[in-house]
């Protein structure tokens, strides 16, 4: 029995039909370097979504590798309650220099809704603590997307992955959102006013007063395909949660670590939320980890004697792992050291500017549009009237096999094609993943 017949005998593969997988065997890695993925048949694969957009600084880094294989000949883990180590505490100190202002109290989860779960229970006690017991509710954004525990999955708006659930989720205020591909005013976004910011005054204006936080994903939905919408929408957004005592749970599990340009998204607006929520690039996809963040304020609200009973008593055994901090260390190093940030958004123009000319000519591209090194294609069958293909014909899952056969792993989100790269790519890969998407691209939508 080969690696793959050997797969499927055991592994029930995430987000997956897995009887797709009868005909796209499971494609087996053997090692990895920097962008690329290499099989057990001596196959290579750029990885161009950063193996679901964790990997920062490339695969097999060696001064990541370094400094976990250092970590683990000293400490590999220990409980977190009563209990520390220098790598944690190091790791925080290092971080609040780089976050937004106001946020400087650190809270170890060991994955992405984790630490959604654990800001929503945090912002839910706060209130009750704070002579607000009403405020029970949570917001967040039409196509939002922040992970798939329960709690995570309510404030998630993408029915591909909540529907089923919804008789088990909670009820949520839902927003309508920005659609600044499809936008209902008629505007761009890079010269709009953020006229749609009315649907958000409208439910605040009927569930403020219920509402504990609001959680959005700044600037980029990336699981709704890379929806971008402009810094002034998450400024109003940061208005009407002072306005109303709503906490703004920033979401930059995606965006964080300079994927959008700027460290974290909500640099871009020039607020600081109340709690932030990092993971993916926190340990440059070493390690699960995630953080959540927030401010003496909210902290403040759970110090008190033990018997007062406000301790905030949420754990995961894997709290604050010193395997995964010296990763999440040694990528804050690299990021200052090398200026990892700022040569990337140098690459990302040649990149940008690349990915426009060579696919938004195409008859059924319908935008192109690019935040970072982000850039995501969005096919539609009609260009005019932005008609979206028939779901069911699935475009961009036949458009993922093909570039799988060409050497370029991308995995499109419904029929939005995306370049989401680790921040070390550079041009001679841009040139090649881009010419290998487009003749795919244009292989399946021409036959
Ligand atoms: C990936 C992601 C999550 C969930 O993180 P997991 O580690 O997969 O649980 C939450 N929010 C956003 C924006 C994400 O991209």
């Amino acid at each position: 029995m080969d690696w793959a017949e050997k797969d499927l005998k055991y592994i029930w593969h995430p987000c997956s039909q897995m009887k797709d997988y009868e005909e796209l065997k499971p494609i087996v890695i053997d090692h990895a370097q920097g962008i690329n993925l290499y099989d057990i048949d001596g196959n290579v694969y750029k990885d161009v979504v950063s193996s679901w957009w964790c990997n920062l600084l490339g695969h097999c880094n060696p001064r990541i590798n370094a400094a976990v294989k250092k970590q683990i000949d000293t400490l590999e883990h220990v409980i977190f309650a009563n209990f520390s180590h220098k790598t944690a505490i190091t790791l925080c100190e290092k971080l609040s220099k780089v976050l937004p202002e106001g946020l400087c109290k650190f809270n170890f989860t060991d994955n992405g809704s984790s630490a959604i779960e654990a800001a929503m229970k945090v912002s839910f006690q706060y209130h009750y603590q704070t002579g607000n017991p009403q405020k029970k509710r949570f917001m967040a954004l039409s196509d939002a997307y922040h992970g798939e525990t329960i709690g995570a999955l309510s404030v998630g708006g993408v029915d591909l992955y909540s529907e089923i659930y919804k008789p088990i989720l909670l009820d949520i205020s839902r927003i309508q959102g920005p659609d600044c591909f499809r936008c209902p005013y008629g505007k761009n976004r890079e010269e709009c006013n953020c006229e749609c910011i009315e649907h958000a005054e409208k439910t605040f204006e009927k569930y403020g007063d219920e509402t504990c936080a609001l959680l959005v994903e700044p600037l980029l939905q990336g699981s709704a395909g890379m929806k971008i919408y402009p810094p002034l929408y998450l400024k109003k957004l940061r208005e009407l949660c002072n306005k109303y005592n709503v906490h703004l749970i920033a979401d930059e599990i995606a965006t964080g670590y300079g994927r959008t340009g700027k460290m974290f998204a909500c640099n871009h607006a020039g607020i600081a939320p109340d709690i932030m929520c990092l993971s993916k690039g926190l340990t440059g996809g070493y390690m699960p980890m995630a953080i959540f963040v927030t401010t003496q304020k909210i902290y403040d609200a759970f110090y008190a004697d033990y018997n007062s009973g406000k301790a905030f008593m949420h754990s995961h055994t894997y709290s604050g792992n010193p395997l995964a901090c010296s990763a999440a260390i040694e990528v804050l190093n690299i990021l200052e050291e090398e200026k990892i940030i700022e040569k990337a958004c140098e690459n990302a123009k040649y990149f940008n500017e690349l990915i426009k000319e060579t696919f938004l000519p195409h008859k059924n591209v319908g935008e192109v549009r690019s935040i970072g090194l982000i850039n995501a294609i969005e096919l539609v069958k009609d260009k005019k009237t932005k008609e979206p293909f028939d779901s069911k014909l699935r475009t961009g899952y036949q458009i993922y096999k093909k570039a799988l056969k060409n050497g370029v792993l991308l995995r499109p989100l419904g029929d939005v094609i995306y370049f989401n790269p680790p921040l070390i790519i550079e041009k001679n890969d841009m040139d090649f993943v881009v010419e290998k998407a487009n003749k795919c691209m244009k292989d399946i939508l021409n036959s």
